[in-house]
């Protein structure tokens, strides 16, 4: 598989839904290994797989504690509310004030296929937020308001 390239906003591929994985295999792992790099080198801290033009539910996250590999993400418990800029490697020129929970549990899959949960706060749970907003099609330009984004001409 070749390396993958990072999509940028407009491209539509980043408003698809992504779709369920039903079963785990090899195309999955490595597509979330190509994503870890893809990840790394842009310096970023999360990715979701339509930001490499993969409309499935894959996503990669690493906070500064680790990787975290998420198949089917969904979350079960969110706790608190927080609001802090968040930037994305898909819209580089917005920073954009996201309101988020400040707690989230997430039951996802691993890349073995097995159901985990994990319980996350702080910068953990806003990715996690942020990249499952990618996994249904949404961008922080999204949270906006019309004038600002009149402004920034997205
Ligand atoms: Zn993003």
């Amino acid at each position: 598989m070749p390396e993958f390239k990072l999509r940028k906003f407009p491209d539509p591929i980043l408003r698809k839904e992504a779709s369920c994985i039903t079963k785990v295999s090899d195309s999955e792992r490595e597509s979330l290994s190509k994503m870890a790099e893809a990840m790394y080198l842009n310096n970023g801290v999360g990715l979701a797989a339509q930001q490499v033009g993969i409309a499935k539910q894959l996503a990669v996250i690493d906070v500064g504690n680790g990787l975290v590999k998420l198949i089917n993400p969904l979350i079960i418990k969110k706790e608190g509310l927080e609001i802090e800029e968040e930037g994305c490697l898909s819209v580089p020129e917005a920073i954009v004030k996201v309101r988020r929970a400040k707690r989230v549990v997430v039951s996802f899959l691993n890349e073995n296929g097995e159901a985990c949960q994990i319980t996350a706060e702080g910068l953990l749970a806003r990715t996690i937020q942020h990249e499952i907003d990618h996994l249904s099609g949404r961008l922080i330009i999204d949270y906006l308001n019309p004038i600002k984004r009149l402004f920034l001409k997205i």
